[in-house]
């Protein structure tokens, strides 16, 4: 039913941003190496993202867009017991349900590329199409059928500076792929595959790279690595912590409190660390929710973690590597 859809849709996909976390979230699984986004107008006039990967062949690709769980939905909450659950299989269904929506891939075994498109309530049949390989999403005119949700939308600065956040948590997450970023037809961002460290530097800046300590410490199954900023880093916000759990990026009370904790004696309560963690750990030792909406894990040692991450921190920046 559209009308479900469009309010699902509206639970996972609140702005451009959204929408763009999911293809990038699809094209990173399909294996590509190299992500082209170009975004018009914050992403509400178009997003598109352009990858090399596995792609998609003819016969899938109504599959690709089609909603798995149409029938269980009938009332909203419903829906929000199946918005807990994660809505696997959902988010290209629920972007159709609110755009326009083209999906253009080449799958491997595929001498050329298929194209279907959505418009309203209507899926083309696949058509053929030119694309050298790999799978290219656009997403035209987000929420044109829903002006109530459209009207919601920020500006178009404000939208393309969420958009860039999402670009950055995937970029920072996977330093092996190379990401480029345009908006409305102007280079932004041009990352090419690098060491981690270099891609730290090249999205948190090279100021930061400067006036910040790497750790990489191990205890039992913990891991932690990545980068912290030492208390000189001027531009040290909210705005440039990146935590990330096995690849990825969550926001933790337990987490922030360690390294607030770590940073008490040498950094002003008002101001806030930059950083660009990566936590590795058993998969058993975390439960991560999977909506997609939400950055929030429930660890079961948490004691124990949070004196990881303290300990390694405090000890780094108490013996910075200058
Ligand atoms: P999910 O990622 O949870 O499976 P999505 O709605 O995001 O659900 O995508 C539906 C399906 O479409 C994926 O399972 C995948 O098979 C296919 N797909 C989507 N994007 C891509 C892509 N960029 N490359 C290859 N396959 C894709
Ligand atoms: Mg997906």
């Amino acid at each position: 039913d559209l009308l479900i859809s469009q309010i699902s849709a509206g639970e996972v996909i609140g702005r451009p941003a959204s929408a763009l976390k999911e293809l990038l979230e699809n094209s990173v699984d399909a294996a590509a190496t190299e992500i082209t986004v170009q975004l018009f107008q914050g992403g509400i006039k178009l997003i598109r993202v352009a990858d090399n990967g596995t792609g998609i062949s003819r016969d899938d690709l109504p599959l690709a867009l089609a909603r798995h769980a149409t029938s269980k939905i009938n009332t909203l909450e419903d829906l929000q017991k199946i918005a807990s659950l994660g809505f696997r299989g959902e988010a290209l269904a629920s972007i159709a349900a609110v755009s326009r929506l083209t999906l253009t891939s080449r799958g491997r075994e595929e001498k050329h590329a298929w194209q279907i498109q959505t418009k309203d309530r209507h899926l083309s049949p696949p058509e053929p199409a030119a694309l050298a390989s790999g799978t290219t999403v656009e997403i035209h005119d987000l929420y044109f059928n829903i002006p109530a949700r459209r009207k919601f939308l920020k500006t178009e600065a404000t939208e393309y500076a969420h958009c860039d956040e999402i670009f950055k948590w995937i970029a920072l997450s996977r330093a092996d792929i190379g990401f480029t970023l345009q908006h409305n037809g102007t280079l932004r961002r041009h990352l090419r595959p690098a060491d981690p460290r270099l891609r730290i530097a090249a999205i948190l800046g090279d100021e930061f790279a400067q006036a910040s300590v790497f750790v990489d410490e191990r205890a039992a199954d913990l891991r932690l690595w990545g980068a912290s900023a030492l208390p000189n880093y001027s531009r040290s916000s909210r705005n440039n912590q990146y935590f990330f759990v096995n690849g990825r990026f969550v926001r933790d009370k337990l987490i922030a409190h360690a390294l607030r904790e770590a940073y008490r004696d040498i950094l002003h309560p008002d101001r806030h660390p930059a950083f660009a963690l990566f936590l590795e750990m058993n998969a058993d030792g975390v439960d991560v929710n999977v909506h997609p909406t939400k950055t929030e894990v429930k660890f079961h040692d948490s004691r124990a973690l949070h004196q990881f991450i303290f300990h390694t921190i405090n000890k780094a920046l108490a013996s910075p590597q200058l």
